[in-house]
């Protein structure tokens, strides 16, 4: 198995439009270390030659022309084509839907969801216009604790497993209202094609959550600290209210998961995090506990297992 990380920011990106904090600050001007991201994205792929494999993608980021743009693994093969063969979607948040708007190219895609997240996208009317033909949008559900593999929009297998598990998440903004918070609102992904498997954990509210027996685990980035935009002055919201744990602190995920056997990776890193600044403590912390920080184009390879006690 192969992944790519076609986005390591959370929502907003980084440098973010409107934002004007100290990283984002520096990533403008061009400062050595601080390296621009967009919105998060990952593909997946069973295949040794990611020039030939066909992909999964997990979710569908604002960001997904450009990302598919700078990375030629997922470019056209023939006049009509796209390496990207499936879309699965950790939950209806915007940052992970709005990229499907780019995608409409009379192109059929396969989507797999929840079914919260499935009924959450009908409702808001959102689904009806990325289906201007029949078979241009297959939706099929995904259930917690079931391993699905995974298929094109024609039913050809990608060679890959998805198992999907809760994340204690918030109803996306577009979808209150019309939608109860269930439990498969948001969700983590355990990719696997029999040799390697990895985590897609990248948004929520706890560290207590299994992530064992994996080779890989993507985590959740998003803040360093509790009361990161507080302490800014950006926003009156912690990031419990936003429902992703910190990095730091006694129950934030660098303590919770220390103990974690696997390749550990942050991603979904909102651009006010100081792990973003090369020199700061806190990316000295993040690194000298063996966690490594996703950047845009960062690639994974799953051949050789690497599980156990390192
Ligand atoms: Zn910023």
């Amino acid at each position: 198995m192969r992944a790519i990380v076609l986005g390591s920011a959370a929502g907003g990106a980084f440098p973010q439009w409107n934002c004007g904090c100290p990283n984002c600050v520096a990533v403008r001007a061009g400062r050595p270390g601080f390296v621009p991201r967009t919105q998060d994205s990952l593909a997946v792929t069973a295949s040794a030659d990611p020039t030939t494999g066909r992909f999964a993608l997990v979710n569908a980021s604002p960001d997904i022309l450009t990302q598919i743009q700078k990375t030629p693994a997922l470019w056209p093969r023939a006049p009509r084509h796209s390496p990207i063969a499936a879309i699965v979607l950790t939950n209806g948040d915007m940052d992970h839907v709005l990229g499907l708007f780019s995608l409409r190219e009379s192109y059929p895609l396969a989507l797999y969801v929840t079914s919260a997240v499935r009924r959450g996208l009908e409702e808001s009317a959102f689904i009806r216009t990325l289906r201007r033909f029949e078979g241009q949008l297959v939706i099929r559900e995904l259930v917690l604790g079931e391993r699905t593999a995974l298929a094109d929009a024609a039913g050809e297998p990608l060679g890959l497993t998805v198992t999907p598990s809760a994340m204690s998440g918030k109803l996306p903004v577009h979808f209150v209202g019309h939608a109860k918070g269930a439990a498969e609102d948001n969700i983590a992904l355990s990719f696997t094609d029999g040799a390697g498997s990895l985590m897609y954990a990248a948004a929520g509210a706890s560290a207590d959550v299994d992530l064992g027996g994996h080779d890989v685990v993507l985590f959740d980035g998003t803040f360093y600290r509790e009361d990161e935009l507080v302490s800014l002055g950006l926003s009156k919201s912690y990031a419990r209210d936003m429902a992703h744990v910190p990095i730091g602190g006694h129950s934030g995920s660098l303590a919770r998961l220390a103990g974690l056997a696997a390749r550990r990776i942050y991603t979904h890193i909102n651009n006010t995090n100081p792990i973003l600044a090369p020199d700061s403590e806190e990316r000295r912390a993040v690194e000298a506990a063996g966690w490594e920080i996703a950047y845009d184009g960062m690639k994974i390879v799953l051949d050789a297992p690497a599980r156990g006690p390192r």
